[in-house]
């Protein structure tokens, strides 16, 4: 294939809309992309309307690198301040415009594009299989349930490694700005030395580990009466409060640190409660989003916060219930592996660049996908950059080009 044609495949997965789900379209598309290369693969319905895709080459025997990527793109945002058309993959000069050029349809694509590639080489002995996932950005509350079906139903098992094309890139003048727009958090001299050592327009970072998260209401029912005879009734809000002070008190008493992740941090979304300016509350409700790490595991977190509240509860009249939304695994591979290290070198001869290695604080589907094989590494590498969800979301298309070329040398490579 040559370039046009790898921006056609990109141009092809723009324009097939999949803001917020209804995958199907653009999994029975790839479907149809892979068989014109003699490439089989699979179409599962996870939900209605929505089908992850999985296919294989190579030899059956060895151990499953994985090529990883979500089908579904956010929400196009005020379309009246998008300068391009958002499903049109306008491209101007090495940009390619639209939802999901970043986050992550190109990411996809290059990893599509390096599978068929190899699959027609002679020379190609490894064993790579591809994961196209629905609802990694769109769904209510329990996101993640196309990974979730691949954990679940095997499909990771004998994955001895797998590249996340998520985006990881943020362009260059965000960093040279005053003060610098820095979503990777690099220090002022590391900065400067990244810029020294950079010849394209995009600085990326390899990540071997993210943070997990878990997703929470606490629901408060009490009963509700006149203000005036608040005996009558039961205030749902002061146990709810009273809880909201003891996960605080808990959450910053954590002393973990991660060496490259840092702490287990909860932020509180969301406090509502009462009915009536004259009432006693009879309902209060809070949301909560925690950012976890592996050295305190989700679930001893969530059996402590339950056992708070039972103790709430049996202190008091008010009823909380716990209910738990999401409960996302944090990640952390070995930066020694095999996988990270080859990502690192080929990664930085191809894109000319130096490429810090490290972790991050967003989820991916990894998360998922490792409670079914915690050995398995994990690699979020991909040709996107950080105007995903942005207004105006644009992919580089040169270093798309570029990543092609460093997913195709690192699978061979990996299989040598
Ligand atoms: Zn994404």
């Amino acid at each position: 294939m040559d370039q046009t044609a790898h921006r056609e495949l990109v141009s092809q997965l723009i324009k097939l809309d999949t803001v917020g789900g209804h995958e199907e379209s653009l999994a029975r598309f790839l479907k149809a992309y892979l068989n014109n290369y003699q490439i089989d693969s699979q179409l599962i319905e996870v939900e209605p309307d929505r089908y992850n895709l999985v296919a294989e080459i190579g030899d059956p025997r060895k151990p499953v690198l994985a090529l990883e990527g979500h089908q579904d793109v956010v929400a196009l945002g005020d379309v009246s301040k998008w300068q391009h058309q958002p499903l049109g993959a306008e491209i101007e000069g090495t940009r390619m415009y639209g939802r999901g050029t970043s986050d992550m349809k190109a990411g996809l694509a290059a990893e599509i594009i390096a599978m068929v590639e190899l699959a027609h080489t002679d020379y190609f002995q490894g064993h790579v299989r591809l994961l196209a996932t629905i609802g990694e950005e769109s769904s209510e509350v329990n996101h993640m349930q196309g990974a979730q079906y691949f954990a679940q139903h095997g499909y990771v098992n004998n994955v001895a490694g797998v590249i996340v094309a998520e985006p990881s890139g943020v362009p260059n003048n965000w960093l040279q700005q005053e003060p610098p727009t820095n979503p990777f958090l690099f220090s002022e001299s590391q900065i400067k030395q990244l810029l020294a050592n950079n010849q394209t327009t995009e600085q990326f970072v390899l990540d071997y580990a993210h943070k997990g998260s878990i997703t929470y209401s606490i629901v408060s029912n009490g009963k509700t009466a006149h203000s005036s005879t608040p005996e009558l009734g039961i205030d749902a809000i002061a146990p709810l409060i009273k809880m909201y002070q003891q996960q605080a008190t808990y959450f910053n008493h954590l002393s973990a640190i991660n060496p490259v992740l840092g702490k287990c941090i909860a932020v509180v979304t969301k406090f509502s409660g009462g009915d009536q300016l004259n009432s006693v509350p009879a309902h209060a409700e809070m949301f909560v989003k925690v950012r976890t790490i592996p050295e305190i595991s989700n679930d001893v977190i969530i059996a402590h916060l339950k056992t708070m509240i039972g103790n709430l509860n049996n202190a008091g009249q008010a009823q909380l219930t716990f209910n738990l939304l999401g409960n996302k695994y944090p990640v952390q591979s070995n930066p020694d592996n095999k996988l990270i290290s080859l990502l690192h070198q080929i990664g930085e001869e191809e894109l000319h660049e130096q490429l810090p290695v490290g972790g991050s604080s967003a989820g991916t589907d990894a998360s998922e996908l490792i409670r079914a094989n915690p050995n398995m590494t994990v690699a979020v590498f991909g040709p996107g950059n950080m105007t995903a969800h942005q207004i105006d979301e644009y992919v580089d298309l040169t270093n798309f080009e570029h990543f092609i070329t460093i997913y195709k040398r690192v699978i061979q490579a990996y299989f040598k």
